[in-house]
């Protein structure tokens, strides 16, 4: 029988993990200031309130307790300076487990059903993210940009979010930094570290049961063959520009009559949708003496009445496309949304105060696209599109 997963158990995760980060400083013996550094900028995250240790200090000095003790096990409350020296220095995948674990006991514990059984058993969105910009404050781990002579730096990531459809919660897993590599000629990005990420816990999973979303970025023939040799399977967004080969045959196979056309009608809720499907089976995706063949498939979405365009997108993927499977298909790829609006957001915006954007833009659809706006087009971010 799993055990519970509650408040203590989560951060007994946490804390199994934070006791056991090596202390970079010279004087020994002073482990319990690191442990209470990490739980105290996980305090302040999970409270959300950025003063929440500055109170609790106040309160010990005024009532001799405070609450970070209780509730966070803390030893010694620390100042935000001590957090920044003591954890600056730990490399973030020390911090890795506990995205591991806490995954595993949700899953164990039959806490997922509803994250089961799409496209093999886990839908997992990849999606490149950016904290952090400027250009005076830079580090050694920044990634560097020069647009239009002027020097942008950055951090960002690749954040793996476990997805479901018409769940509103998403399970973050581990993320893989995009940041200068050891030995590594070229400046590191969101791909690269996608690879790192895939190469390292691919295994994590049983062979077969994990399909990763991704936009067209993804959709890169090594990248996915990458995928396939991990045991994993894909559905990427695939753009014309980006796949002219693709897009050639596909016209060809449209020509001959191998492209299938499907039409349905669909209630949402408000109106009827009309979804048009184009699919078709072993297209290359590149213009290659080898090129991997995938599957294709196009949905356009209008309204009914009006014939508004309400969404289109096309992905490439793996997974065999039949025409009973199509909108399950469909609806599973889209999911990929979520890591913007349930993960991103709600970093941003429900007292986190962590400013995370994406690093490229969606393709610009109007309609059921358009709650997403906010993201195209993403303000404040110095990244070209082509990173
Ligand atoms: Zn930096």
């Amino acid at each position: 029988m799993a055990p519970t997963l509650n408040f203590d158990r989560l951060r007994s995760i946490l804390v199994a993990t934070v006791s056991q980060l090596p202390d970079r400083r010279t004087r020994p013996n002073r482990i319990y200031e690191l442990a209470d550094a990490a739980l105290g900028a996980f305090a302040v995250f999970f409270v959300q309130s950025p003063s929440f240790l500055a109170h609790q200090r106040d309160m010990q000095r005024s009532q001799g307790q405070n609450n970070a003790e209780s509730l966070f096990g803390l030893d010694q409350v620390p100042s935000d300076p001590q957090i920044r020296n003591l954890l600056d220095p730990i490399p973030p995948e020390q911090l890795a487990p506990p995205f591991w674990r806490v995954f595993e006991q949700l899953r164990d514990g039959d806490y997922l059903k509803a994250y089961q059984d799409h496209l093999g058993l886990w839908l997992c969105a990849l999606d490149g993210t950016q904290y952090f910009s400027s250009q005076q404050i830079h580090c050694a781990q920044c990634t560097t940009r020069v647009v239009n002579g002027r020097t942008y730096y950055a951090h960002s990531l690749v954040a793996p979010l476990i997805v479901a459809p018409g769940e509103n919660r998403v399970i973050a897993l581990e993320p893989e930094f995009v940041r200068p590599q050891d030995g590594a000629e070229k400046q590191d990005c969101e791909l690269r570290a996608a690879e790192r990420w895939l190469k390292r816990n691919a295994s994590r999973f049983p062979p077969g049961t994990l399909t990763l979303l991704g936009d067209d970025l993804y959709c890169h023939q090594p990248f996915c063959e990458l995928v396939n040799a991990h045991h994993c399977h894909f559905a990427f967004t695939c753009k014309p520009d980006s796949h002219p080969a693709l897009y050639q045959e596909v016209e060809l196979l449209t020509k001959a009559g191998g492209v299938h056309e499907v039409t349905e009608r669909r209630w949402n809720g408000q109106q009827h949708e009309v979804w048009r499907y184009r699919y078709a089976t072993r297209v290359p995706l590149r213009a290659d003496t080898q090129p991997l063949y995938v599957n294709w498939c196009e949905v356009t979405i209008t309204a009914e009445a009006t014939g508004e365009l309400l969404y289109r997108n096309a992905w490439a993927t793996d997974h065999a496309l039949t025409e009973s499977g199509l909108h399950d298909f469909v609806v599973a790829a889209r999911t990929r949304w979520k890591s913007e609006n349930e993960n991103n957001n709600v970093l941003k915006n429900y007292g986190y105060h962590l400013d995370l954007r994406q690093l490229r833009p969606w393709p610009a659809v109007p309609g059921h696209g358009a709650r997403h706006a906010q993201s195209v087009g993403v303000p404040g971010s110095h990244y070209p599109r082509s990173m």
